[in-house]
């Protein structure tokens, strides 16, 4: 079960006018399949086509607690507190106070805002009783990486997929990267501007070659023509 509270820091820090805009990006993601709406400050799914569900609906739906083949998923009784805030300096998510900045979340490609929906959603659900306590990190922090390294498997179609290490690029970049057997290295770029807005973006790097995930997945999207050539003769 997923509640979703707004947290009072202020005017400038009010997430409230952003949780609609949070509701329907999820809704867009794949709107034949499943839906989303609150509850009070309850998190619900509808499903309109199970046949068309993809495993980011299916882990969602076990967040939620939404009941599968007839029967309640066991995430029913297990509540993940996602509390928002706006605008802070926290980076997207401050597992230790239970918020994430919506912001910061919406900043974001599709593939990269739900491999950090997954990632935060993940790293609740593995946490002990995260709804009082969450001092508990490491151990949830692997596994969201690992829902997430399962997310860009499938995304990408190539099970050998794997974490490779994350880190500071520069002082307002922090990477998360994996790579394949075939020699594709996935980063998850997380650019801070000033101190308290951070957007994200999922690139795959082959050979010099570096892409979206989304220019690099969908080929009818990478394969359109600059709107001015060059010249052959200005080719370098
Ligand atoms: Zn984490």
């Amino acid at each position: 079960m997923i509640r979703i509270t707004v947290v009072n820091r202020g005017p400038r820090h009010d997430a409230a006018p952003l949780v609609p805009q949070l509701i329907d990006r999820l809704n867009h993601l794949n709107p034949r399949a499943i839906t989303y709406r609150l509850a009070g400050d309850i998190l619900r799914c509808d499903v309109h086509n199970a046949a068309l569900l993809q495993e980011f609906d299916r882990d969602m739906m076990r967040y939620i607690g939404a009941r599968q083949g007839g029967v309640d998923a066991p995430g029913g009784d297990h509540e993940i507190p996602i509390r928002v805030v706006a605008r802070t300096r926290e980076f997207v998510d401050a597992h230790a106070l239970g918020t994430v900045d919506l912001v910061d979340l919406l900043d974001a490609s599709d593939f990269s805002f739900c491999s950090n929906v997954l990632h935060i959603l993940e790293e609740r659900w593995q946490t002990p009783d995260y709804q009082r306590r969450r001092v508990v990190f490491n151990r949830p922090h692997r596994e969201a990486i690992n829902q997430e390294v399962e997310y860009l498997r499938g995304v990408l179609g190539d099970p050998t997929l794997r974490f490779i290490g994350e880190y500071d690029r520069a002082s307002s970049v922090y990477v998360v990267a994996f790579q394949t057997d075939g020699g594709l290295r996935v980063e998850h770029v997380f650019t801070t501007r000033g101190d308290v807005a951070t957007e994200s973006e999922l690139y795959v790097i082959q050979g010099r070659q570096r892409r979206t995930l989304r220019e690099f997945v969908l080929p009818r999207a990478a394969a359109v023509p600059p709107a001015a050539a060059p010249p052959p003769a200005a080719a370098r």
